[in-house]
């Protein structure tokens, strides 16, 4: 075997974490042994008593916005990070960059200028906009792992949202060939008609976003999900209020998934500065008791996985300068720190590192058909997160791999240190780009 790792610790799968040995070779894990085993292997890798061994994450939701908005993130600078963060694997949203990925033209521009220049794995989803419809099967064809749509203005102009008509005729085409639908689900009309987002407080940005605007368009997407057959994703949930609708539909049968991500189960409303705008995403960070119940929405399953939404722009865009919410763009950015951000509220709730490997590694890669991504077993690419559980740092935004030094978790504590990721049973060192580009069904 080419690789032997020998960890004290390591979390292998349902539900366990003991001592394991794992034999790589080619690239995949050939052996998982229970218990420090002496396998025979070119390298070997002892772990420390303080370390953990993990699957490498799977990021489902990163805007990378290259080209077109390389200034923002770009492809090398965001995969060093991921590596940093313990992410093997992303997929990239088809917005923001451009062209935006709402067609195979656009889907090959964006791999040709992601070729040789990404340290993790990388997947691309589509893009659903008014009139491509008739280019969806196409780009399904090439290899995307889904499509994304919003039903609300979405930041940028070059990608429209669906309106009801438009969403029910892309989910009956997307059910055709059996391809998911991620929606952005907050309702044009409860926004437009919400109070305005302007000026430098955050309760009034909060009041801008309610919570009925989320509720509404989760409720629309369900019966589109029930009317058209088609698989539906909720993307980036804050509204508790919505849990019930989702589990509802779930127990009814409806092929529905959701997602949250780190910084709504980190930071409250409450303790958001007025003018700190690099706090701003929407649908927005809201009350502390928001967020316990969206950890127990984690609890109780109804949500399905952790991913960053990591949408990073230039310090600029965010309008430090006169601090308003309604001017800033609207994105966190995290990609680096998703681990250790949940790590530090995940134990605090008394969860395992395991609960974690099942929010932010196995299922985001079961959500979207990756079959060799997200766990520590035979026949599984070697992707591994070595992670010190115990270990604190305080975050620095300027020493991260980000290309913006702009992250809400600026200053913050956190528990859990990335020693070390590996990518099919090699080291990222953030020299030579290893990564592959992924296509759905071949990974
Ligand atoms: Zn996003």
């Amino acid at each position: 075997m080419d690789l032997v790792v020998r960890a004290a610790r390591a979390v292998t799968g349902q539900g366990a974490e003991g001592p394991a040995t794992i034999g790589v070779d080619g690239g995949r894990i050939v052996a998982v042994e229970p218990g420090l085993a002496d396998l025979p292997g070119d390298t070997v890798l002892e772990l420390g008593e303080d370390e953990v061994l993990l699957p490498g994450l799977v990021d489902t939701h990163v805007h990378v916005n290259d080209p077109g908005r390389a200034e923002w993130e770009g492809f090398e600078t965001a995969t060093r990070a991921a590596a940093a963060g313990g992410v093997t694997t992303i997929v990239d949203m088809p917005l923001n960059s451009l062209p935006p990925t709402v067609d195979a033209a656009a889907l090959e521009v964006k791999r040709k200028a992601a070729g040789g220049r990404v340290h993790v794995d990388v997947g691309f989803w589509g893009g659903a906009i008014p009139g491509n419809t008739g280019d969806l099967r196409e780009l399904h064809d090439a290899g995307v792992f889904g499509f994304k749509c919003f039903l609300l203005h979405s930041g940028v102009d070059e990608f429209p949202p669906l309106d009801a008509a438009g969403l029910e005729g892309a989910l009956r085409e997307l059910a055709t060939f059996d391809a998911l639908m991620i929606v952005h689900a907050e309702d044009s009309h409860a926004i437009e008609s919400a109070p305005d987002p302007h000026g430098e407080k955050y309760r009034d940005f909060l009041g801008s976003r309610p919570r009925g605007a989320e509720n509404l368009a989760i409720t629309h997407v369900i019966e589109a999900a029930r009317r058209t057959g088609a698989r539906a994703h909720v993307l980036h949930l804050s509204s508790s209020d919505a849990l019930p609708l989702i589990a509802s539909a779930r127990a009814e049968g409806l092929p529905l998934s959701v997602e949250t991500c780190p910084h709504y189960l980190s930071f409250t409303a409450e303790e958001i500065r007025d003018g700190a705008t690099q706090f701003k995403c929407c649908p927005p960070i809201r009350e502390a008791a928001n967020r316990e119940l969206l950890w127990q929405g984690l609890a109780d399953g109804v949500i399905d996985t952790i991913v960053s939404d990591h949408s990073p722009c230039t310090p600029e865009l965010k309008r430090f300068d006169t601090g308003d919410f309604g001017l800033a763009w609207g994105g966190i950015s995290s990609l680096q720190l998703g681990l250790p951000a949940i790590w530090t509220q995940a134990r605090q709730r008394g969860f395992s590192l395991a609960d974690v490997v099942r929010w932010m590694a196995e299922r985001p890669a079961a959500q979207v058909g990756m079959t060799r991504k997200g766990h520590l077993a035979v026949g599984y690419d070697a992707d591994f997160c070595v992670f010190a559980p115990d270990e604190a740092f305080v975050v620095d935004v300027a020493k991260l791999k980000h290309r913006n030094p702009v992250s809400a978790y600026d200053q913050r504590p956190l528990a859990g240190v990335v020693r070390s990721t590996w990518l099919r049973g090699s080291r990222v060192t953030g020299d030579e780009p290893r990564g592959a580009l992924l296509t759905r069904g071949n990974c």
